[in-house]
């Protein structure tokens, strides 16, 4: 029954359901939105406790199922039918109140929808997601470790990041072959280490990450010389792995305002 296409593996583990809902502590004044409700193992849980929540589902017979089962929630309860990946958060934000995002993620789209939802990063309080535990240990990863890069890097650059707990396989049917985890991410009202342009920051990320084994010098020299890079008290002889977040940073900056003196003196 679960469709493999579309990630399924649905919880049926209460103790695990009970823990989730508790990490996440839904109040009435809360407006949820759930991202892949399935058959709707957390969304019960969490219509008991929040003033409305909004699911977004992509499996078309799983829609219908959802919605008598919610019925009697009425208003409070909404049910969108499409693609997360491609779904506009701002459509959501009617009420002012910052969203709440949960869900139990298909895990094959985990990575693009965690890129999705940081570009709404403003609108959002925090987000809880289960995940395959490799992905939290990512978004979690600290400079100079194999699991840090991009993802990390980006997703720690807008929330602060905190793995709750582990979900083992056999509390999904069908069980997944991966341990699974519980993360939160709460976005910063202001981040920690500003970049002028995070659009330029995202591309000295994937440009340093090109190659993860060549070094600094080799991945950036598109973007900029071994001697800026020193300048910058950067060693140009490092891998990208061992930068900071402050330090990309640095270097995204250098090149907004190179780009900002090139565009004054052109004019
Ligand atoms: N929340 C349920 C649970 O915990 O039992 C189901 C979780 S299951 C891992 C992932 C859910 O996301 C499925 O219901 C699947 O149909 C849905 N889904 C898959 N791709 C999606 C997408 N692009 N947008 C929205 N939902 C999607």
């Amino acid at each position: 029954r679960a469709r493999k296409r579309f990630g399924q593996n649905f919880l049926h583990d209460a103790g695990i359901i009970r823990r989730i809902i508790r990490s996440i502590a839904p109040r009435e004044d809360d407006h949820l939105v759930e991202i892949g409700p399935g058959l709707g193992a957390l969304t019960e849980e969490l219509l008991a406790e929040a003033g409305a929540l909004d699911a977004i589902e992509l499996d078309r017979d799983l829609v219908p199922v959802l919605r008598t089962k919610f019925f009697n929630y009425g208003e409070r309860f909404r049910i969108f039918e499409t693609d997360a990946l491609k779904f506009d958060f701002n459509e959501l934000k009617q009420d002012g109140r910052p969203l709440r995002v949960v869900g139990n993620l298909p895990y094959n789209i985990s990575t693009p929808l965690i890129f999705h939802l940081l570009s709404h990063a403003g609108l959002i309080r925090d987000m809880h997601f289960m995940l395959q535990k490799e992905v939290v240990d990512r978004l979690a990863a600290e400079p100079g470790t194999s699991d840090y890069g991009r993802l990390g890097i980006m997703t720690q650059y807008h929330c602060r990041v905190d793995p709750l707990f582990i979900v083992p396989p056999g509390a999904f049917d069908p069980a997944p072959k991966v341990d699974s985890a519980i993360v939160r991410l709460t976005p910063y009202d202001s981040p920690p280490y500003p970049a002028k342009d995070p659009v330029q920051l995202e591309l000295v990320v994937r440009t340093a990450f090109g190659q993860r084994r060549k070094t600094l010098r080799n991945n950036l020299r598109t973007l900029l010389d071994a001697d800026e890079l020193e300048a910058l008290g950067i060693d140009p002889g490092l891998r990208p792995e061992r930068l900071t977040l402050a330090e990309f940073v640095k270097i995204s900056d250098f090149l907004s305002d190179k780009q900002e003196s090139r565009h004054n003196g052109a004019e």
